[in-house]
């Protein structure tokens, strides 16, 4: 093979460096590829495959490596394409002088990655788009540092153990822990958590520990669905926890071990987060490793593929647990509040109803509202009070709503322009977002509440940034930052100067020969121009004595001189080079102007997020007057009453019909075990799904669709809706299901709202019957906690008598021979029967079958076999031994064959039998059954 040319040899040292990413090698005006790298992005770019020479000289076909490339002016695109396909891009630009002689000097300016983008194309306006470090400690680490921090008495609030019953367990699990004894399932660990919006800087950091810490972190994973994660080892090493990054978000994982560099290294985790944030910032992670592990991790992720200083991540928001509702994923993909179950629409989703918000930091506020419902009382009537008082300031709200519509978005342009990768544009529209900002501020005075009198207390207008971009950059400034045309007119003299003359060279020319004239007194003094000589002086001889001491001569003609000056040298080079400089000195004027707006990043981002609340208010309250919403009110008793209670989705796609409203009550001891029950399509998923819906939306700040709600703070909603199989992660439907009643009767307190539909359905019916029951029974006795219920199974009805604060409730309909109409009320008591023919016969079914269906269930009837007959009744048709006692809690269905094998087995001493009797006893008690 032949020697490789000097190129080459930089591009495979630069590659090796960077073999998981794609390398855009800078190439004059070209970003090339090579080798894989070429065939990968040909294909997925939809570009030519060419080949290169690698040798110095032409060489035969085996020498040729395979290449292709993009204009840099166009390569963000094409960038994000790879990106959007989970590809890395390591982008390597020239640093020295590409005209200079020699290989000039190149390296990596960036990679990019998932997480890292900040290209529009990519990007949701209305999300976030997160990078996020994951660390899972192994059980040991952390009980050493569990150990330490409680001999030491610090931590406890770091760790979010509050109550003292708490500490006692985790004392006593890390010490069953240590001695290796007792504790098979009790697996205590710590998990970190930090994720970053690279587009806007924010950062959030939050910590888990104990047993359940895994759960817990992925039900955070939920808030912010990260598009790239950077995990250590254990986390690595933890497949549920993997399985839910690439299969809920498609997250590209990245090993923060990679290359023997351990990414999550505590002193270093220390160190970074210290320079980054200071110390008083840092303070908020003393004691807690996982979270600062978790955040250095993140920081030298973004430091490695950023290459910049990160100086627009400047806060650090470490938020524990306690202060937000825990959702789960199946709870957050269930109540539908980003995006619709099935098709993964926007639209039908909560916050499809929900945000009317005029920016995109108001859309992204409220998003993160909503997937951050508040637990604190106090935050919560905070944020209704300032819904309330633009609900009622209707001319206020209506001009703030004006004001903000168009505004753009400050945050993530601020984002570019700290990035250094913004131009005048970028500029131009941070000035026109601050342009409405006084408008705003007044707009905000005009309400009542003492929440948004502060934010206009602490609005600042920007206006000394403002005069600066608008006295500085050119209204109609185009995308390059390097070709001129940026700096407006009257900001600079010298730009001023250097366009003057690059638009009128020969008027310049012909001003300094007026001069020159009146100055020498010479009348046939002219300036001329040759290629050879440049710009000269001509004198005729005859006014040789006249010329100045200053004239240089040049050239000697027949009857004339031609001189130079120093200020004509300096004008024809300025002349000639006028457009250079001028782009050159643009560019520094820009980049000082543009350092100024870094500088100020801080008080931008404040401002921003005061119009992102404003924005996110105003849409809350526009809202609930378009939909008619009340402002809920919310204490700690417990309890849910809610009047004339609506689904906020459901009533808003509805078209031919109203919506029907609901009351519910929950109260602290009586009613707050729903069992409800009603035809098929009755309406009860969706009754459910409201309540749910109005708890989260209160807890969120928002009013809620009903005439008064009442709503006793929740700190966690589950939910157990329908089957979604799992059959790609190995999982029946029946499994699935179990597992989530399984996390819920693990993870709901008395304070938890759950809303349990058809549980037991995918098993046979007894199986299923008794499954429902036990856990309605569990739900009611042991975690106390609100519980809905829906049911086909019409005999769970009998517990409103047995199980305390069970109550009954159906869903009305009205029938008409054969035919059955839907009426949406919840009414008490339970259903007198199921429906289900007729319902069938509304969906379609062939009358043929419907005909036949009816003869079977007639038949059943006639066996004594009806489904809504109470469970004593039933079972007793069936001849059954019936054991309904209210203490032992379960009713046995066990038939008549099966309970005489098991008085057999009780009565039966196999220690004195015989093999021989053993075995015929067998037999016979196989013929019973
Ligand atoms: P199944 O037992 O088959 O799951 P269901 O009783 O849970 O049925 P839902 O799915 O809640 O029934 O409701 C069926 C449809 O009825 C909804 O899609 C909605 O369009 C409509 N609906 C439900 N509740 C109301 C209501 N209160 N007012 C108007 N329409 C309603």
């Amino acid at each position: 093979m032949a020697e490789l040319s000097p190129m080459m040899k930089q591009y495979l040292e630069i590659k090796k460096q960077y073999p998981d990413a794609i390398l855009f090698f800078r190439l004059g005006d070209f970003y090339e590829m090579f080798n894989d790298d070429a065939r990968t992005a040909s294909g997925i770019l939809d570009i030519a495959l060419t080949s290169r020479d690698h040798g110095k000289r032409k060489k035969a076909p085996e020498d040729q490596i395979p290449m292709c490339g993009v204009p840099y002016h166009a390569s963000d695109g094409y960038i994000a394409r790879l990106v959007a396909k989970g590809y890395k891009v390591a982008v390597c630009e020239q640093l020295g002088d590409p005209s200079a002689k020699g290989l000039t000097e190149r390296a990596i300016v960036r990679v990019v990655t998932p997480g890292t983008v900040m290209d529009a194309s990519l990007l949701d306006d209305k999300a976030g788009h997160y990078l996020c470090g994951l660390y899972l400690s192994q059980a040991d680490e952390n009980i050493d540092n569990n150990i330490n921090n409680i001999e030491n008495g610090e931590n406890i609030e770091n760790n979010n153990i509050k109550s003292g019953e708490k500490i006692d367990n985790n004392i006593d699990n890390n010490i069953k822990n240590r001695d290796g004894k007792l504790n098979g399932d009790v697996n205590l660990k710590s998990a970190g958590a930090a994720f970053c919006d690279l587009t806007t800087g924010e950062i959030h950091v939050t910590s888990f520990h104990g047993a359940d810490c895994v759960r817990h972190l992925m039900n955070e994973l939920g808030r912010f669905s990260p598009a790239e994660a950077i995990l250590n080892r254990v986390a690595l090493d933890t497949p549920e926890l993997t399985g839910v990054l690439v299969n809920a978000f498609q997250c590209a994982i990245e090993d923060g071990g990679k290359d023997g560099v351990d990414r999550f290294d505590l002193e270093q985790a220390a160190i970074q987060v210290r320079q980054r944030f200071g110390e008083e910032q840092a303070d908020k992670l003393k004691n807690n490793n996982a979270a600062l592990q978790a955040l250095g991790a993140l920081l030298r992720y973004l430091y490695e593929t950023q290459k910049t200083d990160l100086s627009h991540i400047n806060y650090l928001d470490y938020y524990e647990q306690s202060v937000y509702m825990e959702l789960d994923l199946t709870a957050r993909w269930n109540l539908e509040l980003t995006a619709t179950l099935r098709s993964k629409d926007r639209r039908g989703s909560l916050i499809w109803v929900l945000d009317k918000t005029k920016t995109p930091m108001g859309a992204r506020l409220l998003r993160n509202w909503l997937e951050k419902p508040l637990l604190s009382v106090l935050a919560i009537r905070r944020r209704h009070g300032a819904v309330a008082s633009m609900v009622e300031n209707t001319i206020a709200r209506e001009e703030l709503i004006k004001n903000l519509t168009g505004f753009g978005d400050m945050e993530r342009v601020m984002g570019r322009i700290v990035y250094g990768t913004a131009g005048g544009r970028e500029l131009l529209a941070l000035r026109s977002g601050m342009e409405r900002l006084p408008d705003i501020k007044n707009r905000l005075y005009e309400f009542q509440d003492k929440s948004i009198r502060r934010l206009a207390d602490d609005l600042d207008i920007l206006d000394d940034l403002r005069v600066k971009i608008e006295k500085s950059i050119a209204d109609d400034a185009p995308v390059s930052i390097r070709e001129g045309n940026i700096i407006k007119k009257g900001y600079h003299p010298e730009v001023d100067r250097l366009r003057h003359i690059l638009k009128h060279g020969k008027g310049v020319i012909a001003e300094l020969e007026a001069r020159e004239k009146e100055k020498t007194g010479i009348r046939n003094l002219k300036v001329g121009y040759n290629k050879v000589h440049g710009y000269y002086i001509e004198i005729s001889n005859s006014f040789k004595n006249q010329v100045p001491e200053n004239y240089i001569r040049r050239q000697t003609l027949v009857n004339a001189e031609r001189y130079i000056t120093d200020e004509l040298k300096n004008l024809e080079e300025e002349i000639l080079n006028a457009s250079d400089k001028i782009a050159e000195l643009e560019y520094n004027l820009f980049c000082e102007i543009r350092n100024e707006i870094v500088n100020a990043s801080s008080r931008i981002a404040q401002t921003a997020n005061i119009i992102a609340q404003a924005d996110a208010f105003a849409s809350l309250a526009f809202v609930a007057v378009r939909n008619r919403y009340c402002r809920p009110e919310v204490d700690e008793s417990g309890g849910i009453d809610i009047h004339d209670g609506r689904h906020p989705v459901v009533e808003q796609m509805l078209k031919d019909s109203l919506f029907v409203p609901n009351d519910i009550f929950m109260g602290e001891k009586e009613k707050r075990v729903a069992i409800i029950t009603g035809p098929n399509m009755a309406g009860k998923s969706t009754y459910m799904r409201q309540v749910a819906l109005i708890v989260l939306m209160a807890q969120i700040g928002s009013f809620v669709p009903a005439s008064s709600a009442r709503i006793g703070v929740v700190d966690r909603i589950f939910t157990r809706v329908g089957a979604s199989d799992d059959l790609s992660a190995g999982q029946s439907t029946f499994m699935v299901e179990m597992n989530e009643v399984a996390n819920i009767l693990k993870s709901a307190t008395s304070r938890s709202l759950l809303i349990l539909d058809e549980i037991g359905r995918g098993t046979s019916t007894f199986d299923g019957m008794s499954i429902a029951r036990a856990v309605l029974e569990y739900c009611a006795n042991q975690i106390r906690a609100k519980t809905l219920f829906a049911t086909h199974y019409h005999e769970l009805t009998e517990l409103e008598n047995t199980l305390p604060g069970a109550v009954n409730y159906s869903v009305a309909v009205k029938t008409k021979g054969e035919d059955i109409q839907f009426i949406r009320k919840i009414i008490n008591g339970g259903a007198d029967r199921s429906y289900g023919i007729e319902v069938a016969k509304l969906a379609g079914l062939p009358s043929r079958v419907l005909k036949r269906a009816r003869m079977i269930l007639k038949e059943l009837e006639a066996e004594g076999v009806n489904t809504v007959t109470p469970v004593k009744s039933r079972t007793k048709n069936r001849g059954a031994d019936l054991d309904s006692n209210p203490e032992n809690g379960q009713v046995s269905l066990i038939s008549v064959g099966e309970s005489e094998v098991i008085d057999a087995l009780r009565r039966c001493q196999p220690d004195t039998m015989t093999p021989m009797e053993a075995m015929s006893f067998l037999y016979e008690l196989k013929k019973k059954i």
